[in-house]
């Protein structure tokens, strides 16, 4: 069992997916352990996307990330990092194999309505980062 965290950005709840969304995973293997609904601060997006303060797009990808509400939740499930990356599909919408959350939703590489961990150990610091562990209700316990 693994857990991994998810985020559905400003773009996905602004156009009402959120229960899409969270259908995909809940209709796929992994269940929902933390939800919130939160409006970012520009240092919380920040320090999440840490890792790609030097990329290009880094300014456009906070701005982005601050611009409306998201939902942050931790998905928990057998496999669940490489579950929740296979069901998100690839970075670039345009790229996404047909019937993943980006292929069917996302506007642009930027504007691309989820956000997934990459491995096993970046998905523990990223629930960290948002949800103190009493606030997962792994099936687990
Ligand atoms: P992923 O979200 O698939 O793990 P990355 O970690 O490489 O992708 O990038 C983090 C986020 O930064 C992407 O989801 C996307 O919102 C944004 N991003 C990545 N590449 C670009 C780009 N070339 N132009 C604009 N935004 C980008
Ligand atoms: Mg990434």
């Amino acid at each position: 069992m693994e857990q991994t965290l998810s985020i559905i950005k400003p773009d996905g709840v602004k156009r009402n997916l959120i229960g899409k969304i969270v259908d995909r995973f809940e209709s796929n293997g992994l269940r929902i352990a933390a939800m919130e609904m939160k409006w970012l601060s520009r240092r919380e997006a920040e320090g999440f996307y840490a890792v790609h303060k030097d990329r290009p797009f880094f300014g456009e990808l906070v701005d982005f990330m601050v611009s409306g509400p998201v939902v942050v939740m931790a998905l928990e499930g057998e496999d669940a990092v490489v579950r929740n990356r296979d069901l998100m599909g690839a970075t670039n919408p345009s790229e996404a194999k047909a019937g993943t959350i980006r292929a069917d939703f996302a506007e642009s590489i930027g504007e691309n309505t989820v956000h997934g961990s990459d491995s096993l150990e970046n998905a523990k610091i990223e629930i960290n980062y948002f949800f103190p562990s009493t606030q997962v209700m792994s099936d687990i316990k």
